[in-house]
């Protein structure tokens, strides 16, 4: 019987991991699981409930009365879909204080260590090889500089018809967001053991999905 594969891919804001992920993830045929979408949901439940995002009994207790699942690549917050709304930079702006509390990220782990029990997948976010699959096959950490990241993500929030940001304020949001995954007592965002270290500065998707798919060939497992 074929075993199922894992492949966890980390890293900073803004690096390209969901990109490269997707693409990676349908050149192999395995499934995709976007786990800052998971925190992004959660994130939207609370702030559309007026609740303080450090609020840390408010939002576990959101949390509790809540649903967050993927179906065909999309993401449901009590069954509704979500996809664009948990984009906006007002989710940016909050997310981080949110997946922060420990008793979220014990919540948001386990569900993730239950989708990648029954099929291969490609997991991106910041805890993935350090904590949601240690035992992954393959790792990842995927990279650019502070500039590249806030440049494509003032480019994606402008196309999206996003008004009354500037270039500097998404650097700084960014900054700051490095700031607390990197520095947060729980499950922090490191290069994990064993991770090969991809820059996508200067890279175009195509050449990071094909160094990716090399690297997995190396490795052969
Ligand atoms: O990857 P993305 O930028 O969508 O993640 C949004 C936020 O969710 C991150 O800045 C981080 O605070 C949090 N996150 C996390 N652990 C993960 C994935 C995301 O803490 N595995």
């Amino acid at each position: 019987m074929k075993r199922n594969i894992t492949v966890a891919i980390d890293g900073p804001a803004g690096a390209g991991k969901s990109t490269v992920a997707k693409k990676l993830a349908a050149a192999l045929s395995f499934e995709y699981v976007d786990t800052g979408a998971m925190y992004r949901a959660l994130t939207l439940k609370v702030l559309s409930l007026g609740i303080d995002p450090k609020d840390r009994i408010g939002v576990i207790s959101t949390m509790e009365n809540t649903s967050i699942d993927f179906r065909d690549n999309h993401i449901y917050l009590d069954n509704e879909q979500v996809d664009k709304k948990i984009r906006e930079n007002i989710i940016n702006q909050n997310v981080s204080f949110i997946a922060k509390i420990s008793e979220v990220r014990a919540g948001m782990v386990k569900l993730q260590k239950q989708l990648a029990k029954t099929k291969s997948v490609i997991m991106d976010g910041r805890d993935i090889g350090s904590i949601v699959l240690p035992q992954a096959d393959y790792k990842f950490f995927i990279t650019a500089s502070v500039e590249e990241r806030a440049r494509r993500r003032y480019k994606e929030l402008i196309e999206k018809g996003e008004t009354n940001i500037s270039y500097e304020n998404i650097r700084e949001e960014i900054e700051l967001r490095d700031h607390i995954d990197s520095t947060r007592e729980i499950s922090p965002l490191i290069i994990s053991d064993g991770a090969y270290v991809l820059d996508t500065t200067n890279k175009t998707i195509e050449e990071c999905v094909e160094i990716l798919i090399l690297q997995m060939k190396e490795k052969q497992l």
